[in-house]
């Protein structure tokens, strides 16, 4: 029987002690907690990896704290397009969505693609009547506003109208994910976001894209990422990781510091990963201010991080 353990991030960039007031922060401490207490529940029962994080990103989609689910970002003509996937590392069986905006929790419709169809990834209406079938509550646009959102959007809009470049990197990050290894020593990841605020009608990011911004095999590690989509998909960042440990050897520290700090860091991917691998250990890298995230392993050692 191996130890089980789990981390969860929500979400990489500019975060500054000096940008969040006290109360702000333990909310983040909270949110990130809760979402670890559900995944934890999972496997201290004995439940399976792909359990613990779908319940873990479940909770931190139900969080307007967080850019996925409730709280998702909004695009350049004010909509609300959200991406996910979900990976098992046991058998390497893959969901996930793109561009979907009513299922409460993007994830679970991710994971309806992963096992009520023979495909890995859909989009547009058809993602929507699988999560129908199966079953998943949908919300309406009010659930899913958030005036922090909407407000980030106009001042994002009016910087494009003057001609300013919006070169805040904490606008573009922002997307939950857990990754955990259960007793039976399977691992697996999940990812879900609303995107980049302001971003482009149809624009779909990394984190559905498997290899990109998730990533799971049971030889390797599974991955979840978050920050500069674009730069994590042109540099396959979490199949580089599993690439790294079995073509090379590498642990899974020093492949995932690897990709971080040089791959994406080098060129011009800000963000960073939370990863496990078969045997319990994780890693959660990040080359930015910092990165809401933390871990639990089978001692009960609950830790939440946001800086470095
Ligand atoms: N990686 C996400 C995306 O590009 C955003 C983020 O993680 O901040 O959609």
């Amino acid at each position: 029987m191996n130890t089980f353990s789990l981390a969860v991030h929500g979400g990489a960039g500019t975060i500054l002690k000096a940008n969040l007031t006290p109360p702000l922060e333990a909310e983040y401490h909270a949110g990130l907690r809760a979402a670890l207490e559900a995944g934890h529940n999972v496997l201290a029962s004995g439940g399976s990896a792909i359990d613990a994080v779908t319940a873990a990103v479940c909770a931190l989609e139900d969080a307007p704290l967080f850019n996925a689910g409730r709280g998702a970002v909004f695009t350049s003509e004010g909509k609300q397009e959200m991406d996910a996937a979900i990976m098992d590392g046991a058998t390497r069986a893959a969901g996930a969505v793109g561009g979907i905006f009513g299922p409460r929790n993007p994830i679970r419709a991710a994971r309806a693609v992963m096992e009520h169809t023979d495909h890995v990834m859909l989009i547009g209406p058809n993602a929507l009547n699988i999560a129908r079938a199966a079953d998943l509550p949908f919300a309406d646009p009010d659930y899913f506003f958030t005036q922090s959102r909407w407000d980030a959007l106009q001042s994002t809009l009016e910087m494009r109208a003057k001609g300013v470049e919006d070169d805040d990197p904490a606008r573009r990050h922002g997307t939950v994910g857990a990754v955990a290894c259960d007793t039976l020593g399977n691992v697996a990841a999940a990812t879900s976001t609303g995107g980049m605020t302001a971003k482009a009608p149809g624009r779909i990011g990394d984190t559905p894209m498997i290899g990109a911004g998730t990533f799971a095999d049971n030889a390797t590690c599974a991955v979840s990422g978050t920050g500069h989509g674009e730069v994590f998909i042109r540099y396959t960042a979490a199949a580089e990781i599993s690439a790294r440990m079995r073509h090379a050897g590498q642990s899974l520290h020093d492949a995932a510091d690897h990709v971080v700090m040089h791959d994406l860091a080098e060129n011009d991917g800000s963000g960073g990963l939370i990863a496990v691998d078969a045997e319990g250990n994780i890693t959660m890298p990040f080359n930015c201010d910092g990165m809401y995230r933390g871990s639990v392993t089978q001692d009960g050692k609950f830790e939440t991080f946001i800086y470095r």
